[in-house]
């Protein structure tokens, strides 16, 4: 059988939920439930659209998991990765070698980012990238004979990633059930958010709390041990959180003050979600001293992530204890993966020809302002987000939160959704939306549409 006609075999292969079932340990699963439902597999998409292996087809408001900028079925970018398949499929980029695409991708990313951000270093996803940029931080203080300067600051409701580490930065308390993580240098912050729809505290009251509480934090550690502050602008999956105004620049001012790095994670904020290449300066007016990337850096198309470092901590590591002749040991085989880099590169080529963050600042507010339509259900206790990352918070009206009858009624609502043909996420009572940037104004009035219909449902079963 050639190979064509087994790929046409497999995708004819009827038993796929139930193959999935028996022998794919999911990530990020409630694995008792899987042991009993089907999973869904899906098999092609094109636009903003998925079909699943028995024939539905989804819009898909997750835009796969936050990562899909340019839609599915893209012929340009498939091309690219093919193209750099047959030319070089793969080379390390350990030690003094490297690859085109890495060398390309890495000078277009400089042009993009902020400020001195100039130096790239690849890995192979976003954990891998907050990790790295964690020892990037521990090893720069090191250099200048400081080992001592290794707390990282991080705060409750950031995700950072699923790595021993990065799970240990993040502050989701439900993910960390029988798990072992990290307490001795990571420490958490309150949650950030403020929606100014239903915090009993103003913005700037609430900027103030956070302000003292990380100042008090740092005091308590002493600032001379702590080495970072790793912050997504708003936080994601944790439940799309926005700080108050003011937030991300007069922490960076307080982390200056005492020497302390700042990481920016925009794993999801970046590569246009929130209507530009990176948020920090453009949205929120900071220069951080590394920005986290991934995901939207290929939309998807292929696993990479990247720490953009500034000159100044490149140059500190690079001229460390030359007595010792360091090694700068952080790294993965994937690292500056010619065809993820060819992909990257090939992905912001098209999000510049096609001005695709002009888009999204576009539709963006539309986005937003339709959905909040759906505060008129009465089991919605909060629209928030901000452009193309979004969640609906549920409630049964009685108390808010993510209790277990509002979890029920999300998970309900989400239900309902994917009944009607469209994916949104379910976590918690909240269901959260990112769709592919390329959404266009129709299909946000049939998300806001089907979105509409479930709730009704959803509410009418409460009846
Ligand atoms: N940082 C943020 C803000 C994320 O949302 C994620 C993933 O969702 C990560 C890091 C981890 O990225 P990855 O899953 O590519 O390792």
């Amino acid at each position: 059988m050639n190979a064509l006609a087994e790929t046409a075999e497999l995708r004819n292969d009827l038993d796929l939920p139930a193959k999935d079932a028996r022998h794919v340990l999911h990530p990020w699963a409630d694995l008792q439930a899987l042991g009993s439902d089907r999973p869904v597999v899906m098999n092609s998409a094109k636009g903003v659209r998925v079909k699943d292996s028995e024939g539905t087809t989804y819009l898909d408001a997750i835009g796969g998991m936050w990562c899909m900028t340019v839609g599915y079925g893209c012929e340009e970018l498939a091309d690219a990765i093919g193209d750099q398949a047959r030319q070089m499929a793969y080379y390390t980029s350990f030690g003094d070698v490297s690859n085109e695409p890495a060398a390309q991708l890495a000078e277009k990313l400089a042009e993009l980012s902020p400020g001195d951000l100039n130096r790239v270093h690849f890995t192979t996803g976003g954990s891998t990238a907050v990790e790295s940029a964690v020892r990037i931080a521990h090893y720069y203080f090191a250099a200048q004979g400081k080992p001592e300067k290794r707390h990282v600051l991080s705060r409750v409701n950031a995700y950072h990633g699923g790595t021993y580490l990065t799970q240990s930065l993040s502050g989701k308390a439900a993910d960390k059930t029988h798990f072992h993580y990290e307490t001795e240098f990571i420490h958490h912050l309150s949650s950030p958010g403020h929606d100014p729809d239903r915090d009993p505290l103003s913005a700037e009251a609430r900027l103030t709390e956070l302000l003292d509480e990380m100042e008090a934090e740092i005091q308590r550690l002493g600032p001379e041990n702590v080495a970072c502050f790793v912050a997504e602008p708003i936080l994601a999956s944790g439940g799309v959180l926005t700080p108050p105004k003011g937030y991300q620049k007069a922490t960076l001012e307080l982390c200056r003050k005492h020497g302390i790095l700042y990481v920016s994670d925009e794993v999801v904020t970046g590569f246009g979600r929130l209507g530009h290449f990176f948020a920090s300066e453009a949205r929120f007016g900071i220069v951080p001293d590394m920005i986290i990337t991934a995901k939207g850096i290929t939309s998807g198309y292929q696993p990479l992530g990247a720490v953009l470092v500034s000159d100044r901590i490149a140059e500190t590591i690079s001229k460390a204890a030359p007595s010792e002749k360091p090694v700068f040991s952080n790294g993965f085989t994937y690292s500056g993966h010619p065809v993820a880099c060819a992909a990257a590169l090939t992905n912001i080529k098209i999000m510049t020809r096609d001005d695709i963050c002009g888009h999204v600042r576009d539709v963006g507010p539309y986005f937003m302002a339709r959905l909040r339509e759906l505060l008129d259900s009465p089991i919605v206790y909060t629209v928030r987000g901000d452009h193309l990352m979004a969640c609906v918070e549920c409630w049964t009206g009685e108390e808010a939160g993510p209790n277990d009858k509002n979890m029920a009624l999300a998970a309900r609502v989400d239900a309902y959704c994917q009944e009607a043909g469209l994916l949104v996420r379910p976590y918690e009572n909240l269901c959260i939306l990112s769709p592919p940037l390329v959404i266009s104004r129709d299909d946000i009035d049939e998300i806001v549409g089907i979105m509409g219909s479930a709730l009704t449902r959803a509410a009418a079963d409460l009846e």
